[in-house]
């Protein structure tokens, strides 16, 4: 199986990064991470003002995978997610959205699927993705913001046996990912989730779909996610809600007006992350409820 090593990251989704890799459609790559600090935090006593790190968030790849085409939509299913045997926290007034003094680093041990909190308490893992993309048809995105193209998107729910599709607007779909989480919730308030180096398998398939899909498109066990990403949370809210409705439009047999009302009945709109560039929104709804029919 293709191994791309974590010595190729780089911190930007952008078409005139050189390729790290080659797959075909269909092949299954494990890219290994660095955590979003560049694995510079290996002690506590570290202050991340000292350290000068130019770009957090960095992402392995990019991987181009042959036969990728502008237009059409990159479908990642995601395997498996490695973690290591620890994690990091850091958190500082200023950043995220707490009031605090002075600034608290933690490197919190990952033991049999738990990690090993302060004060006794344990959390069981849910390894998830949070920096996953392709690259934009023009300029360059660095890899500490959201958009169309994925990017930081950090949604707790892009962990093992998900699939996103993402959007392909370069030739070889050019996609990267790091910013491995061993936890995090809705909205990431203090900035971080619990911030691992690690190993992700996905596998990848072109598709060229004679619908619309509302890319960055997470689709569960039992849901689907329309995800939207914006500097005011109000627009990210309704970008999101209106994928949704689009996409319940194309695929189910219901109308517009129907569609809104389901989605005001059985949708829930969340807030995925508020402390990147761009804000994050999720709209999630369940499958199988609206006689869609979707199987991409
Ligand atoms: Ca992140
Ligand atoms: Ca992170």
């Amino acid at each position: 199986m293709l191994r791309i090593p974590k010595t190729k990251v780089q911190h930007f989704f952008d078409a005139a990064v050189p390729p790290a890799a080659y797959a075909a459609s269909g092949d299954t790559v494990t890219f290994c991470c660095q955590d979003c600090y560049n694995d510079q935090i290996d002690r506590e006593e570290i202050d991340l003002r000292v350290l000068h790190i130019p770009y957090y968030n960095p992402v392995t790849g990019p991987l181009y995978i042959n036969d990728a085409h502008p237009g059409d939509v990159l479908k990642v299913e995601i395997l498996q997610i490695r973690l290591p045997e620890y994690g990091v926290m850091s958190v500082r007034d200023g950043t995220g959205s707490y009031r605090m003094e002075g600034s608290y680093t933690r490197l919190f041990p990952i033991e049999d699927n738990e990690i090993c909190f302060d004060a006794g308490i344990r959390l069981p893992v849910c390894p998830m993705i949070g920096t996953i993309g392709t690259a934009p048809a023009q300029g360059t995105v660095i890899s500490e913001t959201p958009g169309e193209h994925g990017g930081n998107l950090d949604i707790k729910d892009l962990g093992e046996g998900v699939t996103l599709y993402l959007p392909v607007a370069v030739e070889g779909a050019l996609l990267s990912m790091g910013d491995i989480h061993a936890l995090q919730g809705d909205g990431e308030t203090a900035i971080c989730g619990l911030e691992t180096a690690g190993e992700i398998t996905v596998r990848v398939t072109v598709c060229r779909p004679d619908s619309y899909i509302p890319t960055p498109f997470i689709v569960t066990k039992d849901s689907y996610l329309t995800t939207a990403a914006d500097a005011s949370l109000d627009k990210a809210s309704i970008a999101a809600a209106r994928k949704m409705h689009r996409f319940l439009q194309e695929y189910s047999p219901l109308n517009d007006k129907q569609c809104a009302m389901l989605l005001s009945l059985q949708g829930d709109l969340r807030i995925s992350q508020i402390v990147n560039p761009a804000k994050g929104c999720v709209l999630q709804f369940p499958k199988g409820i609206a006689g869609e029919q979707f199987d991409l």
